[in-house]
């Protein structure tokens, strides 16, 4: 159940697959070499079978951190806590319990584990990303995911902070200080300058069908969908509309 991915990360995957979570939810699990205590970032569903995979994978959890306010993060909040009694700390303070909640650029460090905090509002305005300095990792949530592209959840979502994260972690790739991403969802990105790029480039190019459509006459989320979104399958179309609203919402 539980896969070793770094020295440092393990992940555990939620048997929560769908249109918007890929294969699953990615808990994962951080521990310095050596450490007693671990950090569990994104508990992910109330789902029992997973919460015991990620307690064995676990051991001692000194800290829960969450990416952002998302039930396939969130929801086993409750649960953590009953059975580890662990702090929990999120942006957002609905998610954290006997601690503070998180502040961007802060560095928090569990059993000499360190963890660089990096707001990267726009999938949420809560989302977070993680920076684990030491081995150049970057736990990135639902910011950027492992395969295809993320969701601008309107109106929760923004997408004019959503593209600022993007070039904020672009700046911290080429500064060499990101390797690799660790998703909330999908496989591990090992090339993570390319996948942001693809990102860039994809909001780009969307951004131009959204405002042809518009000049075009689509003025709802939906129409617009029809026409930009023609060549996506239409289950995926709920999740488009989302996007779409926080693209004519950036437009405006
Ligand atoms: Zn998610």
């Amino acid at each position: 159940m539980s896969q070793s991915v770094t020295d440092r990360a393990t992940t555990v995957l939620a048997e929560n697959p769908g249109i918007m979570t890929l294969d699953g939810t990615n808990t994962w699990i951080l521990r310095e070499p050596g450490a007693t205590r671990s950090v569990v970032v994104d508990p992910g569903p109330d789902d029992e079978r997973h919460i015991q995979a990620v307690l064995a994978a676990a051991g001692e959890v000194g800290l829960v951190l969450f990416t952002h306010r998302h039930f396939d993060h969130t929801e086993a909040l409750g649960r953590i806590v009953e059975l580890t009694g662990a702090p929990t700390r999120s942006t957002d303070p609905e998610f954290t319990r006997d601690a503070e909640p998180l502040v961007d650029g802060e560095t928090i460090v569990v059993d000499g584990l360190s963890i660089e905090v990096l707001a990267t509002p726009g999938h949420t305005t809560d989302s977070t990303c993680f920076l684990v300095g030491a081995e150049r990792t970057l736990l990135s949530g639902d910011t950027i995911l492992g395969r295809g592209t993320t969701v601008i959840a309107h109106p929760d979502g923004v997408l004019g902070p959503y593209l600022d994260s993007l070039a904020h972690i672009r700046e911290l790739i080429e500064e060499g200080l990101v390797e690799r991403i660790l998703p909330g969802h999908g496989p591990v990105i090992t090339e993570p300058g390319a996948v942001v790029d693809f990102y860039l480039e994809h909001r780009a190019e969307r951004l131009d069908q959204v405002r042809t459509a518009v000049e075009a006459g689509a003025s709802t989320p939906r129409e617009v969908v029809q026409v930009v979104y023609a060549d996506v399958d239409e289950s995926l179309w709920g999740a488009a509309e989302l996007s779409v609203a926080a693209q004519l919402d950036f437009l405006r």
